[in-house]
């Protein structure tokens, strides 16, 4: 055939689906040469338009439309889960995710008689919890490690897995893998938690209006340490586990393998967007909400976006505020890569130079000036 392998990529105009569509149909990309797939509800951005990618509009909490769309699918062999629904409460994000994903097996695991592999993104709050009980429970210690026993509270990661598990006893073979990001750094306007691309925005608007940039998080987060996860690493971490046997039937973390401190990060920003950066004082941090900031900057954002002829958006779906304020309260975020190190997998990324990367992608893209 002149394929060796068929990617399906629920979520794939997301921060890493985006990444998964640039890297599969690369030449070089190990298990290819590959076809993709690739699943989200909204038509196609132009953003994305230049993957070699068949692109498939479905929405995945819809049983009826997923079976219609996916089951004509009889060709995959991979499956890359890089989606999700956010809901108000974790009881509803466990349900409405649990049955989006269903819906997907349903439709693949019966129809796709090559089916091998299914690769599921999840990430940190594995560790800490879902994000309504941030700081009401003992979350386990950093570094994270694969090992540790979840934690007794709802989170639909948790449901995620116990469905994943479930459904791969269904076919004779079929192997998975769970994998663990930090907070990501990508490209996606599409995204509900893009941390570069909101801060990109916000320094943006700081430049129009001719302020400084100012850190609004807590002076742990100024100072603490942290790792973060690179789009392209955590694609490439996902297609090595979805055709390495080594790595079959496993959870992986998945983060760049260095650390970094906001206050760093963010005389990057600030220089990238010609800013001088608000004095925080030794300490650093300045407690404040983007959320509360940004909520009249709508009409700023649009004059911007007419006056610099940019990428038409609109600031509440570019800017993910509550993300970044929640982000900005952590004091240390740190996990292991041991466990993927042992299995083989020695990709990693400089964290700055990612930053500066997506940064970069922003603008030449442009959806910032
Ligand atoms: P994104 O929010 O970046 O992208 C979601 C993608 O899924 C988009 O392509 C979206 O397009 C599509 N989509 C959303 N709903 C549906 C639906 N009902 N049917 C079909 N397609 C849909 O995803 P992430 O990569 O951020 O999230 C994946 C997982 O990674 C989540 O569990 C998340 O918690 C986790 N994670 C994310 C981090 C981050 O920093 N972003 C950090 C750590 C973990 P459209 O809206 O057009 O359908």
């Amino acid at each position: 055939p002149k394929y060796q392998s068929v990617a399906l990529v629920l979520g794939v105009t997301g921060i890493v689906g985006n990444s998964l569509a640039e890297i599969l149909p690369l030449a070089d990309t190990p298990g290819g040469p590959w076809k993709v797939y690739g699943v989200a509800r909204r038509p196609r951005p132009a953003w994305n338009a230049d993957h070699p990618v068949e692109y498939i509009q479905c929405d995945l909490s819809d049983p009826h439309q997923t079976h219609s769309q996916l089951s004509q699918l009889t060709d995959v062999t991979h499956v890359f889960y890089v989606t999700w629904a956010s809901k108000p409460t974790e009881a509803e994000n466990c349900e409405v995710n649990g049955n989006m994903f269903r819906n997907l097996l349903d439709a693949v695991i019966s129809n796709a008689p090559n089916l091998q592999h299914i690769c599921l993104q999840t990430g940190r709050k594995h560790y800490i919890g879902p994000f309504e009980i941030l700081g009401k429970v003992e979350p386990h210690e950093p570094p994270f490690h694969e090992d540790l026993p979840r934690l007794d509270v709802p989170n639909f990661y948790y449901t995620l897995e116990d469905i994943l598990f479930e459904e791969v006893k269904k076919k004779e073979g079929l192997t998975w893998s769970v994998h663990r990001p930090s907070v990501i750094f990508g490209f996606s306007p599409y995204s509900l938690m893009n941390i570069v691309g909101s801060l990109c925005i916000y320094a943006a608007i700081c430049k129009h209006e001719g302020k400084k940039l100012r850190f609004t998080g807590s002076r742990g987060a100024w100072n603490g340490y942290w790792d973060v996860s690179d789009a392209d690493l955590i694609a490439e971490h996902q297609i090595w586990a979805a055709v390495d046997p080594y790595a079959k039937n496993e959870a992986f973390n998945c983060s760049n393998g260095d650390v970094v401190k906001w206050k760093h990060l963010f005389r990057v920003l600030a220089e990238q967007f010609e800013l001088d950066i608000e004095d925080v004082g030794e300490e650093g941090g300045s407690e404040a909400s983007l959320e509360e900031m940004m909520k009249d900057k709508g009409p700023v954002w649009d004059e911007i976006v007419k006056e610099k002829g940019l990428v038409p958006t609109k600031l509440e779906e570019v800017g993910n505020w509550w993300f970044v304020d929640l982000m900005f309260g952590v004091e240390t975020s740190l996990d292991s890569m041991n466990k993927s190190k042992e299995h083989g997998f020695v990709g990693f990324r400089n964290s700055k130079t990612s930053f500066l990367t997506w940064i970069d992608r922003m603008k030449s893209y442009r959806l910032v000036p």
